[in-house]
């Protein structure tokens, strides 16, 4: 039977000489039967519309800071390291997706870069920026990463919900920024106890979610079924075409 092919978007080095993905995020898509194929940030525009035209799902994996000013902000001190080329690139990238409704998961960066894409605005930095600050909990956690750190509520409405069918989750935290503003069209779908948007969907899609989390990396059940819901419903693209 074919297995659909999951165009992953991944890491650049900061002086650009190196494309990579850490091993997780392959072996997570191949386990649900997907095949995974790292994208080249550098491609051009018509390569990455008929590169999109032949993918079943994108997936958006995680990395370092969207540059602020995609989202009309000065950068603040505590900004971490940015990738110009990647945020073009995954911008370009989610937009033809959203034109294919091509199923679409995004971790870590991967739901900042959804919500920026469609209009909203990150936290640059929880500890600087959080409104919050004296309920924040610690979104940085040390290793191992595989161990989880805090619970996450799931709105049970929510598409994440039919996928995980759990109403708490406990997830893995490695990220200092987070969703602000929600863009226009998204629902937040989970949320830290300290009110951190941790998951995003959009409705009407038939598969455009991101977590802030990194299912990858944990080996519950709940992780395991969002990877098998995104490469069924890659599946179902695929047979479609
Ligand atoms: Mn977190």
């Amino acid at each position: 039977m074919p297995m659909p092919l999951i165009g992953i978007s991944g890491s650049l080095d900061a002086d650009g000489t190196r494309v990579f993905l850490l091993r997780a995020y392959m072996e997570a898509v191949q386990k649900a039967g997907g095949i995974p194929v790292l994208l080249n940030p550098s491609m051009h525009e018509d390569a990455a519309a008929q590169c999109l035209d032949r993918l079943d799902g994108l997936l958006l994996a995680g990395g370092g800071d969207v540059v602020p000013a995609r989202y009309e902000e000065e950068p603040i001190p505590e900004i971490g390291e940015q990738t110009p080329l990647r945020d073009e690139f995954e911008l370009r990238i989610i937009t033809l997706a959203l034109e294919r409704k091509l199923p679409t998961l995004g971790i870590c960066r991967g739901v900042q870069i959804m919500n920026v894409a469609l209009g909203g605005t990150l936290y640059q930095d929880l500890p600087a920026q959080y409104p919050a600050r004296s309920v924040l909990i610690d979104h940085r956690q040390p290793k191992p990463y595989e161990m989880p750190t805090h619970a996450v509520n799931v709105q049970t409405n929510s598409f994440l919900f039919q996928l995980v069918a759990q109403k708490e989750l406990l997830v893995n935290s490695m990220h200092h920024q987070a969703i602000k503003q929600l863009a226009p069209g998204l629902c937040a779908t989970a949320a830290a106890p300290d009110g951190v948007l941790e998951a995003l969907e959009l409705a009407d899609h038939p598969f455009f979610v991101g977590v802030q989390w990194h299912p990858e990396r944990l080996t519950d059940t709940a992780s395991a079924r969002l990877f098998e819901g995104f490469v069924k419903a890659a599946a179902c693209k695929m047979n479609r075409q």
